[in-house]
């Protein structure tokens, strides 16, 4: 057993030196699971945590294509296949110029935890590209993602592993790399995830992570008697869980009144309601344009190279961005300015020392792998319409992500309980995800 988290993790950063993501990802796992290991001491003899930190496998490969002007351009194309234990590898796709090895191994370690959670039949797994979608014409991105399944077609399936959409992987980039699937396999089956509606996709997929994070919210609130309605929020990002959470967060009576994207953030005090946020949708993506031109729209303020966490005047703020985007200064300003509750939309979007700023200063704490588990829900639920040959109506998909998210907001609250770690909900997260997989690896053997 290891006296301390640092001595565990001394061996993980030595053998995977440099991946800045993924130890911090293991590390604040690490931190919850290990001082419960005495009480399943048959998880340390089979080591059962440091096999979880080590991919079943990797793959990185070469993703040549050509652009516009004739040019030949070349990216890296990657899948970590990092646990199959209670089922198919499932996770995103993210095609982003930051991408590289230790952030998808940081998300595929993530998409474990999280897929336990849902008690759906999930492995998980990661990958993408270190791929730029901005400014790429669609030509130039359909002709990326008919290189990318020329070689991804080698490690997954339906049974096998199922990616699906993530940052700059949307409706689009899915059409072009099912497209291609399909002309390389000859077989129409549901192999991605967040398909069109048209052909094999489920209703509801596109709201589901932010409509979720959304449902997990009301649940964290409605512990103590409260609800979203009549609530003033801040949303960071502008892309597919940001867009769905305020969509959801308006029906549900709250108001948002900030948004941003890599460009900056718009501060809008009357809110950005249905109509508006419809104008951003088409914005983002049909026009492919960035929130400055909200603010010019909409007569609005406009904070160039600035995130959203320093507008007063909320209660609840939902980081739907990116990791690491929501940092200690920004969680000082949260709780000087009042918020009751951060609920993570996004993958790890606060830092650590934000997490416990956060937590410390009693701010309602629901971490990314509990709460946007909504989308992956949808994944799972996707996959069973293809197996059948069926589609579900909007509302029974959308009452199966309601009770999903219920019950995973039940099973993070009734382990941390059980585990003396009573209110925490990243500790209720990782051990109800972790116990999960943990059981089913040590059934069946050491492989
Ligand atoms: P999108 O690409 O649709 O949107 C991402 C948004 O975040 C964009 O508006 C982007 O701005 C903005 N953004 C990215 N980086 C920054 C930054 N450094 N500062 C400010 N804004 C930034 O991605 P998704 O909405 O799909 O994903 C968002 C997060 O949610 C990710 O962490 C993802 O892993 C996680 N997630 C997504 C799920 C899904 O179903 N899509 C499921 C579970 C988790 P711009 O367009 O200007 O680049």
């Amino acid at each position: 057993m290891y006296a301390s988290v640092d001595e565990f993790m001394q061996p993980v950063i030595e053998k995977h030196p440099g991946e800045t993501e993924f130890h911090q990802a293991v590390r604040e796992v690490a931190e919850s699971i290990l001082p419960i290991l005495p009480q399943h001491p048959v998880f340390i003899e089979e080591r059962i945590l440091e096999r979880m930190t080590e991919p079943e496998r990797a793959v990185i490969f070469r993703v040549p294509w050509v652009d516009d002007q004739g040019k030949v351009q070349l990216n890296i194309g990657y899948r970590v296949q990092m646990n199959s234990a209670i089922g198919p590898y499932k996770g995103g796709l993210r095609f982003d110029k930051s991408v590289n090895l230790s952030i998808l191994k940081f998300l595929a370690f993530e998409q474990v935890f999280k897929n336990s959670l849902t008690t759906l039949p999930m492995g998980g797994g990661k990958g993408g590209a270190d791929f730029d979608p901005i400014g790429k014409s669609d030509r130039e991105v359909m002709r990326f993602c008919q290189s990318l399944m020329t070689e991804l077609v080698n490690y997954i399936g339906p049974d096998t592993d199922v990616p699906a959409g993530d940052i700059g992987v949307g409706a689009r980039e899915i059409g072009f790399l099912y497209g291609q699937y399909r002309r390389m396999t000859k077989k129409f089956h549901g192999v991605l995830t967040g398909k069109g509606p048209e052909w094999g996709g489920s209703l509801i997929r596109p709201q589901a992570t932010g409509y979720g994070v959304v449902y997990f919210a009301s649940e964290m609130l409605a512990k103590n008697g409260d609800g979203i309605h009549g609530k003033t929020c801040l949303v960071s990002g502008a892309g597919n869980v940001a867009q769905h959470a305020v969509e959801k967060i308006n029906q549900l009576g709250g108001k948002v009144i900030a948004m941003c994207d890599i460009k900056g953030a718009i501060y809008d005090p009357e809110g950005i309601d249905e109509d508006k946020l419809a104008w951003i949708k088409d914005l983002v993506y049909v026009k492919r344009g960035f929130l400055d031109q909200y603010a010019e729209h909409f007569k609005v303020e406009f904070r160039p190279g600035e995130n959203v966490w320093q507008i007063p005047g909320a209660q609840l703020a939902f980081p739907c961005a990116t990791q690491n985007e929501l940092k200690l200064e920004d969680a000082k300003a949260l709780v000087a300015n009042g918020v009751e509750l951060v609920c993570e939309g996004a993958n790890m979007p606060s830092t650590p020392d934000a997490a416990q700023y956060l937590k410390q200063n009693g701010v309602l704490f629901a971490p990314g792998k509990a709460a946007n588990a909504g989308g992956v829900a949808v994944s799972c639920l996707e996959m069973s319409q293809n197996a059948q040959h069926l589609y579900w109506s909007k509302e029974e998909v959308e009452g199966k992500l309601y009770d999903i998210m219920v019950n995973i907001h039940k099973n993070c609250m009734t382990t941390a309980e059980e585990y003396g770690e009573d209110g925490n909900y990243v500790a209720g997260a990782n051990i109800a995800g972790f116990l999960r997989v943990a059981r089913a690896m040590l059934s069946q053997g050491v492989v």
